[in-house]
């Protein structure tokens, strides 16, 4: 499908938020990093599950039970074809990247028959842009076991440094866990490159895709990645659901995770046999309604194309670029060659909580704050950053709208 700029003007009127007010102002959403606004499709793919079909899935011997146990499952096939993953059996549904990398941490600490459990002293590999859903994991690990972390710096452009990354491994090192993209710089990481250096290694890559899977066309085959994950609600879908890809050469060798009904094959109280693959690792009742909902997101974004989707948030990148050059009281932080369509910033002196209030009065939502992401705040020695986020409905009017507000904060605190 070819790139056709007006036709994204179209799909604005798709997502009825955008209808919506802020402070009584026509609504300017610029924070779909944090959470991206719902399409009409999948709105009513949950409408409709609920009012007419719903029903508990894998138990029910009747009708609509096994119709919501075939839509679920049909949602597995789609993610497996959206990510590019061999089998439907590598993904497993769970609440949330946070949900997924937890789960890594937790599994692989375990060990199983071919694995040793993490141990004081192994070394786990992070970087410097992770988004706290990527330390706390780790650093409670290294609490109660004893795991070292290894960090990889970033240089002022905000791209990695992989001749260190490349230093640290040893034979204590036992994982690589790495931000796909960089929730606040927009940096895409080389993560093909960085999966080949570990696997050269023998250690196994977890990406978190959170702010990938939403803005780029993506092959967890052709990355050749261990462990992906990342959520619905970014993805223009429901929250509450989210993808772990686990590649199928560890699909059988990690423990379960958590245990309940669905996936045991027999319980007794000396003994339980578990059900295979995904859904040994899906304990207890999912939240259905959202993986339906989920199916509809990747059905809309896969009709525009996430080429398309890709082409669209450089426009509007490039856009903002060009304006920012008439701004020099403006700081971005985060130049990287690939970027996804966002930009993190300080405008002069101004905390950026006020600038956040102020644009907030003028009906524009940005996120202002630490971005879940304190050690990238202490490497730029700021407290905290301005951050605007484009979306497929978001256009150059909403870009405008933001430097003209920024304009009269200039003024307000000139
Ligand atoms: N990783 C990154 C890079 C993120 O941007 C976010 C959310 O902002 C997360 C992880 C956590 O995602 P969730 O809260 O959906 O689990």
């Amino acid at each position: 499908m070819i790139y056709d700029a007006a036709s994204f003007s179209t799909y604005r009127h798709d997502f009825p938020m955008m209808a919506a007010t802020n402070r009584g102002k026509p609504l300017v959403f610029l924070d779909s990093a944090a959470s991206a606004q719902k399409p009409l499709a999948v709105i009513n793919a949950m409408q409709q599950f609920y009012s007419q079909q719903y029903a508990n899935i894998h138990r029910g011997i009747y009708e609509i039970s096994e119709s919501a146990s075939h839509q679920f499952e049909q949602t597995r096939e789609t993610v497996r074809q959206f990510i590019g993953a061999k089998k439907a059996e590598e993904i497993i549904f769970v609440s949330g990247t946070t949900a997924g990398i937890n789960f890594i941490a937790n599994t692989l600490s375990l060990g199983s028959d071919n694995r040793q459990a993490f141990k004081a002293g192994d070394e786990v590999i992070l970087t410097e842009m992770e988004h706290h859903a990527n330390i706390v994991p780790w650093y409670l690990l290294a609490k109660r076991i004893g795991i070292r972390l290894r960090v990889v710096p970033i240089n002022d452009e905000g791209e990695l440094d992989l001749a260190v990354y490349q230093s640290f491994f040893n034979d204590k090192t036992k994982l690589v866990a790495v931000s796909h993209v960089s929730n606040v710089l927009g940096t895409i990481n080389p993560i093909k490159t960085m999966a080949e250096m570990a696997h050269h290694h023998n250690v196994p890559i977890l990406v978190d895709g959170a702010q990938a899977a939403p803005h780029l066309p993506l092959n967890v085959t052709q990355l050749d990645v261990d462990f992906y994950t990342f959520s619905a609600h970014k993805l223009y879908g429901p929250t509450g659901i989210g993808v772990l890809y686990i590649n199928e050469r560890f699909l059988h060798d990690l423990p379960p995770y958590q245990g309940g009904g669905n996936m045991i094959r027999t319980v007794s109280f000396d003994e339980v046999t578990f059900a295979k693959p995904p859904h040994c690792f899906e304990a207890g009742t999912p939240s259905i309604a959202s993986v339906i909902g989920l199916h509809a997101a990747i059905n809309y974004l896969s009709t525009i194309g996430m080429d398309n989707v890709r082409a669209h948030e450089l426009e509007l990148l490039d856009y903002a670029e060009t304006q920012l050059k008439s701004h020099p009281e403006i700081t971005i932080y985060g130049r990287a060659k690939e970027k996804v369509g966002l930009l993190s910033f300080t405008l002069g002196a101004v905390h950026p909580h006020d600038i956040g209030t102020i644009l907030d009065h003028a009906g524009i939502a940005v996120r202002a704050g630490h971005h879940c992401a304190m050690p990238l705040m202490e490497r730029f020695k700021v407290p905290a950053m301005v951050r605007i986020a484009f979306g497929i409905y978001n256009n150059t009017a909403d870009i405008d709208h933001f430097f003209q507000a920024c304009e009269s904060i200039k003024g307000m605190f000139q």
